[in-house]
């Protein structure tokens, strides 16, 4: 039964049974009734007969879903403890796990629950069926590609989720026109993937192979659906823009079931909403056509460390790195990351694009120079600056020394993580925060307040300006195409994305044997996190924060994560999903319900 005739048919039931109302007292009017999901011990629940003819429609393709470290309970030495403990640290078996999330959770916010049963789809038409059946049954749905929601929102208890992990085909087009385009849109190198790709299987096929670039993340394992509704940016991304920007087309499943191929010329709206508006959330998409690009010459990096002597000489040194952030890397060449830590250190980890070895040393020749000239302030180690062939980026023959190779027998060749990117497998996150600072900060009568914002911000925690995730001097195509997108405008006009974060390893799955948390201790450093967050706040208030990389308990998170576009988001989804079929934590239309998604709410 439709949701509508449900709350209709109750409002009947209700109204007949209602007791004669005293003359004398004011009518009330009568109570809702309240629209719930079921859960497993709901007498509504699907059946087993019912659960059988699902997993006859999607080709047995249904499981039975157990939590990463079900199987150590009462069988510690068993294969599956076994099993668990020796891959936790490797982010690929974690996304190959229908109970698997690369986080292990976020303190007072969620915690890995498995659903009570996955369809691992293999095309479109098992998706439909899944939909079809939780709409029937009211079931609450969760969908999961990577699995890399730090928001906690590809699981959910009783639920029945939607895995498109063996979705996973990767596709080069020479000459792309989405359908319904031809004539309307000149055909363009592009690349079509199935949801449940990561971004190392796109680079593998565009870049390694292919020798063009396509726009993704920079995390090799995070998943190509999830990412392109975030909005979607690496550490190129102030030359290449953001993954949004860069959908041609996507195939989708509405929550009525349907299969629909949206792009600019069919459905613009939902199209739209999909370039940034949030995943799990309009439908689930079940393929996206990106368009590709040349390939610049060289990648790069900068790296090194600057240790300030005292305080006060860090608050210097921040100050003149703002001032060479301004003169010399604000530009669609830079991107990624340095952090500024309570310790009075400076970490650079920025990468480039487009400029020569030469090139990419002379830009960071006279920054080292200043720090050396003042020995009794500052101590530098390590520094360097070269860049090399791009298309070796991702190329694990050639750069094997960056990343860890997926080790299980029978893993593909090219499936690798970045050696800088262990520290977030599995991690248990204390707190996070995002906010974008506008460029109008890097003005010279700014600068002095930017910095000293930075530096107290610092005092708290460490503070990292991911640079590539601000649009603000990059190419105007590349802004204007990021305009025709459903993320937060602001990103336009910022010259940088800060992030403050923290968690602690090893994971801390339900289940997993390791010391408890410190949770005196885990509070404390979300308080700091807080309190850094807010210095910065304090010199660009309402600036915006990205949804997929943001605080879960941001209360104003319609306007941070889309601004303006939220209201345009909010009656899309009206329209392709009235009745709320897909929910997610800080969703667009997630203020319709509880806060597990199981109740509606007013
Ligand atoms: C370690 C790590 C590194 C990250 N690095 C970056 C980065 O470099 N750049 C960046 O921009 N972001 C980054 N992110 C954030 C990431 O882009 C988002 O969390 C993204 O949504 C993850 O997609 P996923 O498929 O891996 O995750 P999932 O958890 O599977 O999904 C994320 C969300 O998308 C929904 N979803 C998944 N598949 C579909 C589908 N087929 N159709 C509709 N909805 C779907 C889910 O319901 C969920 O709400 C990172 C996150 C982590 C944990």
């Amino acid at each position: 039964m439709k949701r509508r005739e449900f709350l209709s048919s109750l409002a009947v039931a209700a109204a007949g049974t209602l007791p004669s109302l005293n003359a004398a007292m004011p009518a009330r009017p009568p109570a809702k009734p309240v629209w719930r999901r079921v859960r497993p011990l709901d007498a509504a629940w699907p059946s087993a007969a019912s659960w059988a003819g699902l997993k006859d429609s999607v080709g047995g393709q249904l499981i039975e879903v157990q939590a990463l470290f079900q199987g150590c309970t009462g069988d510690p030495e068993g294969a599956a403890c076994v099993e668990a403990h020796k891959n936790i640290g490797n982010p690929y078996w974690l996304g190959d796990q229908p109970g698997g999330t690369e986080n292990s959770g976020w303190l007072d916010a969620w915690s890995p629950a498995p659903s009570a049963y996955a369809v691992k789809a293999r095309h479109a038409g098992d998706v439909a069926a899944a939909i079809d059946f939780a709409r029937e049954n009211r079931l609450r749905l969760v969908l999961k590609g990577g699995g890399h929601s730090y928001l906690g929102t590809s699981n959910a208890p009783d639920s029945l989720l939607i895995w498109t992990r063996a979705m996973n085909q990767v596709t080069l087009h020479e000459a792309f026109v989405g359908q319904g385009c031809a004539g309307r849109a000149e055909p363009v190198p592009a690349v079509s993937a199935g949801a449940g790709a990561m971004w190392m299987d796109l680079y593998h096929a565009v870049t390694t192979e292919g020798g063009r670039y396509v726009q993704g993340g920079s995390c090799t394992t995070v998943g190509v659906a999830g990412l392109v509704q975030s909005g979607g940016f690496n550490a190129f991304s102030k030359g290449f823009g953001t993954a949004a920007a860069g959908l041609l087309e996507a195939e989708i499943v509405t929550a009525d079931g349907r299969v629909l191929v949206v792009n600019a010329c069919r459905d613009p709206e939902l199209f739209w909403a999909l370039k940034g508006g949030g995943g799990g959330t309009f439908g689930v998409v079940t393929r996206v056509t990106l368009r590709t690009h040349e390939l610049p010459r060289y990648f790069g990096a900068a790296w090194g460390e600057v240790r300030a002597r005292s305080s006060e000489a860090f608050a210097r040194l921040i100050g003149r790195f703002v001032a060479f952030y301004r003169e010399t890397l604000f530009n669609p060449h830079w991107g990624e990351h340095v952090h500024f830590r309570p310790d009075n250190v400076l970490e650079i980890d920025m990468v480039s694009q487009g400029l020569s070895p030469e090139q990419t040393q002379a830009a960071w020749q006279p920054f080292f120079d200043w720090v050396k000239a003042s020995p009794q302030d500052f101590e530098l180690a390590s520094p360097g600056a070269w860049a090399w062939n791009a298309r070796s980026w991702w190329d694990l023959d050639k750069r094997a020394s960056t990343y860890i190779r997926d080790p299980r027998a029978g893993a593909p060749r090219h499936h690798a993580w970045g050696k800088g990117d262990q520290g977030e497998v599995g991690v248990f996150l204390h707190g996070y925060d995002s906010l974008w600072l506008p460029a109008a900060l890097l003005q010279a009568e700014s600068r002095r307040s930017l910095a000293e914002a930075l530096f107290a911000a610092s005092r708290h925690q460490m503070v990292r300006l991911h640079i590539g995730k601000g649009l603000a001097g990059a190419p105007d195509e590349v802004r204007a195409a990021a305009r025709q997108t459903a993320t937060n405008p602001a990103v336009l006009d910022a010259f940088t994305l800060v992030i403050i974060a923290d968690g602690e390893q090893p994971p801390a799955y339900p289940g997993h044997a390791r010391p408890a948390v410190d949770l005196a201790a885990a509070r404390r450093n979300a308080r700091n996190i807080d309190l850094a967050a807010a210095e910065l706040r304090r010199i660009s208030p309402n600036s915006g924060s990205y949804v997929s990389e943001s605080n879960y308990f941001n209360r104003g998170w319609q306007r941070e994560y889309w601004g303006a576009n939220y209201a345009r988001l909010r009656a899309i989804k009206s329209k392709v999903d009235p009745d709320g079929l897909f929910f997610v934590h800080h969703g667009v239309g997630s203020e319709d319900w509880s806060a597990d998604g199981f109740t509606r709410l007013g």
